[in-house]
């Protein structure tokens, strides 16, 4: 039973949340929304305006139903509807204390990202000459220095996608960085994430200064939007992104885009967004090879001034495959060992370092597929296991066939029961279909390329 007045059950959770997020993150979404209703377990949060409600829908649905169902709970789900809420004085306290005038997207960024530039927003490591090209990533980089040479002419937009920590912003960041150098910071470079341009948007909206953000946007020759999956499913802020767009595409200005997949399968992306993004160039980063690997870990060992044994460089790069972040982050904790001098008995370091480095994961669940398919697609995995026979599910639902029984090694009749009580024989047709289109199909080698590799790394 809950005997919370509404006020009270959200000042308690509010308190949970902020713990969370981070403060500029707080005060931009949490302010004025309020419990209007809580009622068979489902509880109506209030908010100011569609921008909050899709936000909040999105990306603090898990957090805030938990913070909820840690003080009371019987509370199942969570509704969000556009219902501005004044906060009451008591409410307003949790919002003032803390720091009040700082912008509050600026806070949003982790330690290392402090040290970026005011104007530009770039942080100034990223640059082409510690960028290591291999086949995997040359066609990216060679587009990234066309685009350096004729600045909004050649490629527009240039749009690289790529898995987690393969170099997306570091390229992207590389080519701000040699713009404002080559012509002498005569051209207005901006770096954003989408994430945050959302945030700036809104922040915008709150304070009535709509105008000043879109004039803002206009004056900039060359922008760089990180993570432009992140503007799925967000509507609202995807029509003032179209029309920043427009503005700057007309005017000859340069736009460089990044994402962890390509348009194509961003699929709650509007159409004239897509149409858009697939107008100029697309470039594709994939993994590195084993050579280019072993180049990655000297470049940064050279720039950290540190030394280390070829041996356990090899060991690194024959074990870490997937990612370079995670790489660099393995080196980084080697240095850091070695330094402690303590290790200068190797067969000590390499007993360390498998414990830093994760065995390759080993794929059990037919779910854990299903789940990345969905998340790749931007589908509900429920559409996918339910008899749904919307047109958009139907594509992902024959490539989560085609993984389960490709990865796992499962019986057609599993499989179709599993994916919405289908009969065998129409999922060994899928399986077929998929396996054929493959062979010719260079788009669908690289989507399931991205799906697998969302898969092992769950
Ligand atoms: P993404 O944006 O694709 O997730 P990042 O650009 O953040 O990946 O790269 C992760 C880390 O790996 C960064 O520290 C970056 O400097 C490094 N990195 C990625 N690709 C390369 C490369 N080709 N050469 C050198 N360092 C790289
Ligand atoms: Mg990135």
């Amino acid at each position: 039973m809950n005997f919370m007045l509404h006020e009270e059950l959200w000042q308690t959770a509010l308190g949970e949340i902020e713990l969370n997020i981070s403060r500029a993150n707080f005060i931009t979404w949490f302010r004025d929304t309020g419990i209007i209703k809580n009622k068979d377990g489902v509880v109506t949060i209030g908010v100011p305006n569609g921008f909050s409600k899709e936000w909040l829908e999105n990306k603090y649905n898990k957090l805030i139903l938990r913070a909820l169902r840690n003080t009371s709970n019987n509370i199942k789900d969570l509704r969000f509807i556009i219902n501005p809420v004044t906060n009451q004085p008591s409410m307003e306290k949790i919002f003032k204390t803390g720091i009040k005038k700082e912008p509050p997207a600026s806070l949003d960024q982790p330690f290392e990202e402090l040290v970026v530039d005011k104007e530009t927003n770039l942080n100034p490591k990223y640059k082409f000459a510690n960028f290591i090209v291999g086949s995997f990533n040359e066609l990216a980089q060679a587009a990234a220095k066309a685009v350096v040479g004729n600045p909004g002419e050649l490629y527009n937009p240039l749009f690289i996608y790529g898995g987690v920590g393969l170099g997306k912003t570091h390229l992207i960041q590389a080519i701000g960085n040699e713009i404002v150098e080559k012509y002498k910071k005569k051209k207005k470079v901006k770096y954003i994430s989408s994430e945050k341009f959302t945030s700036e948007l809104v922040s915008a909206l709150h304070n009535g200064k709509v105008e000043d953000f879109k004039e803002k946007y206009r004056q900039i020759d060359v922008l760089v939007i990180d993570d432009v999956q992140f503007l799925a499913g967000k509507e609202k802020t995807q029509e003032e992104f179209f029309h920043a767009f427009n503005a700057l595409y007309q005017k000859n200005k340069q736009i460089i885009l990044s994402s962890d997949r390509p348009p194509r399968a961003i699929s709650t992306l509007e159409e004239r967004l897509r149409s858009r993004f697939e107008g100029g160039m697309i470039a594709d980063i994939s993994q590195p090879d084993m050579e280019t690997r072993l180049a990655i870990l000297k470049c940064k060992l050279a720039e950290k001034k540190a030394t280390l044994p070829d041996d356990i460089l090899n060991h690194l790069a024959t074990n870490i495959q997937k990612n370079i972040r995670e790489l660099e982050g393995a080196l980084n904790r080697v240095i850091a060992l070695n330094n402690l001098s303590f290790t200068t008995d190797k067969d000590k370091i390499f007993k360390i370092l498998n414990d830093i480095i994760s065995p390759p994961k080993k794929l059990t669940h037919y779910k854990i597929i299903i789940q990345a398919v969905a998340e790749f697609y931007d589908v509900n995995t429920s559409e996918l296991i339910n008899r749904c026979r919307k047109k958009e599910v139907a594509y992902p639902r024959q490539i989560a066939m085609y993984l389960i029984r490709e990865e796992l090694k499962k019986s057609f009749p599993f499989i179709g029961e599993k994916l919405g009580g289908r009969d065998h024989t129409t999922v060994m047709y899928a399986c077929d279909k998929m396996q054929k289109e493959i062979q010719s199909n260079e788009t669908l080698q690289q989507e399931i390329v991205l799906i697998k590799e969302r898969i092992y790394s769950k």
